[in-house]
């Protein structure tokens, strides 16, 4: 359990709290609020994620992700579930976003270890079978 410093980004800080813990493979959730936010939804088609700027502060209603490797470095992935005054929901992949408060759990999946590689049937680095 930790909770994530004003203005940090929310990804980063998942980083930092599983490398200090020494988590490389894991699975984490958080709720709080986020003074801004960058999600995008990805475009099957065209193997692109299109972006949207929340730019206004947003209720952090869910964020679930992982942690794996990606090369050589962690790999945080998360989507979330964001609200804004309006209670209207948002939902993504999240690409940036700055904390207003945020309170993380992450659960240490031991000794698995995933590795993201290029698939090319999706366009996206997903887990792959180390060789
Ligand atoms: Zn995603």
């Amino acid at each position: 359990m930790a909770s994530l410093d004003q203005g940090s980004d929310l990804l980063e800080g998942v980083s930092s709290v599983a490398a200090s813990f020494g988590i490389t493979c894991g699975v984490f959730s958080a709720i709080g609020a986020l003074s801004f936010a960058e999600i995008a939804f990805y475009d099957q088609s065209a193997h692109i994620y299109r972006n949207r700027l929340m730019e206004e502060p947003v209720e952090l209603i869910s964020c679930q992700g992982n942690i794996s490797s990606r090369g050589e470095k962690p790999f945080v992935h998360a989507h979330v579930s964001l609200a804004g005054r309006d209670y209207r929901v948002y939902g993504g992949h999240l690409v940036r976003g700055s904390v207003f408060a945020a309170e993380v759990h992450l659960r240490d999946l031991g000794k698995a270890h995933l590795v993201r590689m290029p698939d090319f049937a999706t366009g996206l680095h997903l887990w792959a079978d180390e060789p």
